[in-house]
């Protein structure tokens, strides 16, 4: 699932594509599901005639800005992917929506698993003012995630909630425990103000290395996260504990573990990340 330096890269990469400016000639909804807000016959009558303002982030969501003040969010949730094409083109596999521009070029949205939602907001922060803070902004702080970390809950669990800090996920997370040294299922408030500090820095230090790295792709297949262009990430490459099981741990040389916490995979040195 794309997590903050993929949703990032695909942000940039749409701004640097040029889709500021670009008027909205017409919309076509291939997939009425994808559109959570308002009704697919709604979204394009309100979208029809739109420019493109601006594209940027939060969290997980990219949220495109339009010259009515309206604001488009698009979460791309497990597999979904945007790429511009030069129109006219034939319909691709999984597209679900499509967003025809007055020079056109088209964005197409291509979901897989169809799980990506569109969303037009006439305030934004209806839906974005429930997300936490920006883990590489200024509100982030050590004593932010102190606060966060009064409360009794697992460790994992807690960082994966968007509503603590957005934008990470189950890659960014594995990848901070790994190397603040702290177990998944370690309990919050049992972190010393030190473990708390290298916590706070190792989530920044991942998040930064996923951005130059341009995001993640992990495997072959149309599932993964791949840029607007459809080139992939490099971030793979760097990966020290997530999905390594098996393969030394890059501090101790101990195998990677596999476990599985709230559900979701997770990757440890068994060694270097005691169990509490
Ligand atoms: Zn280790």
């Amino acid at each position: 699932m794309p997590e903050l330096p993929e949703v990032e890269t695909i942000a940039q990469d749409l701004a640097k594509a040029g889709l500021a400016g670009k008027r909205i000639a017409d919309v076509e909804v291939h997939w009425p599901r994808t559109v959570a807000h308002p009704s697919p016959a709604d979204l394009r009558k309100r979208l029809i005639g739109q420019v493109i303002k601006s594209i940027e982030r939060r969290g997980k969501y990219l949220k495109i800005a339009l010259s009515s003040g309206e604001c488009l969010l698009i979460h791309l949730r497990m597999t979904g992917r945007l790429l511009i094409a030069r129109a006219p083109t034939e319909q691709l596999p999984h597209e679900r929506v499509t967003l025809i521009f007055d020079d056109g070029d088209e964005l197409k949205f291509i979901d897989t698993r169809k799980f990506g939602r569109w969303l037009l907001a006439e305030d934004p922060e209806e839906v974005l003012g429930k997300l936490g803070p920006e883990p590489l902004g200024p509100e982030f702080t050590v004593r932010y995630l102190e606060q966060l970390c009064r409360k009794s809950q697992q460790l994992k669990p807690m960082l994966l909630d968007q509503s603590c800090v957005a934008g990470l996920g189950n890659i960014y997370v594995d990848e901070a425990l790994w190397r603040a040294e702290l177990h998944p299922q370690k309990k919050a408030d049992t972190l010393s103000k030190e473990q708390i500090t290298k916590l706070h820095v190792s989530i920044q230090q991942v998040l930064q290395r996923g951005l130059k790295a341009s995001g993640t792709t992990l495997g072959k297949g149309l599932t993964n996260y791949y840029r607007l262009d459809g080139s992939r990430g490099s971030h793979q490459e760097h990966l020290d504990a997530f999905r390594r099981t098996g393969k030394p741990c890059p501090r101790c040389g101990t195998p990677i573990r596999r476990l599985v916490v709230g559900q979701r995979s997770t990757h440890i040195c068994p060694k270097c990340q005691a169990y509490p």
